[in-house]
């Protein structure tokens, strides 16, 4: 079956790391138009601090995820500190220090999504990360299911995490601060599920490029795109 093990999952929590820095103008300034502005400051200094904190000892997937969830818990304020710290407090312990193929990543996702709703009551339609989340873990469950294997339902996952992004832009915010303009924020995509698609597609790139890697996997030429 392929996997990745659980330390070289470190690349995952890196790409993350990575991908936040690299658009944390973009989240604010999405934020600013519907809601205070502070999202991609929020994060980046989470995903920066989590990265700082994780350069003194050898660490693997889990223990990085522990990491981020508990700065994003107690650290960061904002409706995404406990958001995204109960998510990946949830994927940190799931995954627990096992290695990741295709159900033990599904079954991640799948808790982060339910701590997620239990916590914030989004449903998918109310114009926030859930819209993301949930169609990226109903697709990669989906295509598991159909026997589509890791690295392609990982493809699946990343597709359906885009467009469930792009269908904020429709909605009408029902839940957190952009809530209150009603009406007025329909038509600008929501930050929170920009971040989350951001996040997801760099678990996936990261998730595939280990699978690649490894020499009893399948090669990315043997792996229709
Ligand atoms: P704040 O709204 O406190 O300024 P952030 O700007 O850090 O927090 O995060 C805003 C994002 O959080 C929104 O774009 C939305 O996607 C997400 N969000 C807000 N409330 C909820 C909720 N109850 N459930 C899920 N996601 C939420
Ligand atoms: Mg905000």
């Amino acid at each position: 079956m392929n996997h990745f093990e659980n330390d070289e999952g470190r690349t995952l929590v890196t790409a993350m790391v990575e991908a936040i820095q690299a658009n944390s103008v973009l989240l604010s300034d999405l934020d600013g138009v519907i809601g205070d502005g502070d999202h991609g400051i929020n994060m980046n200094k989470g995903f920066t601090v989590t990265a700082e904190r994780l350069t003194n000892a050898p660490w693997d997937l889990t223990t990085g995820l522990e990491v981020l969830s508990a700065v994003l818990l107690d650290e960061i304020g904002g409706a995404m500190g406990p958001l995204y710290g109960t998510f990946f407090g949830e994927l940190a312990r799931v995954s627990a220090h096992g290695p990741i193929d295709a159900l033990a990543f599904g079954a991640m996702l799948r808790a982060g999504l339910d701590a997620v709703r239990d916590l914030g009551g989004a449903q998918v339609g109310d114009k926030t990360l859930v819209d993301t989340l949930a169609p990226a873990c109903d697709a990669f469950d989906a295509a598991v299911a159909g026997g589509r294997g890791f690295a392609a339902a990982l493809d699946d996952l990343a597709r359906a995490a885009e467009q469930g992004k792009e269908s904020t832009r429709e909605l009408v915010a029902k839940v957190g601060r952009s809530s209150r303009l009603g009406e007025r924020s329909r038509g600008l995509l929501d930050a929170g599920a920009v971040s989350c698609w951001l996040l997801l597609r760099a678990l996936s790139q990261a998730s595939q490029a280990l699978l690649f890697e490894s020499p009893h996997q399948q090669t990315r030429s043997e792996h229709a795109l």
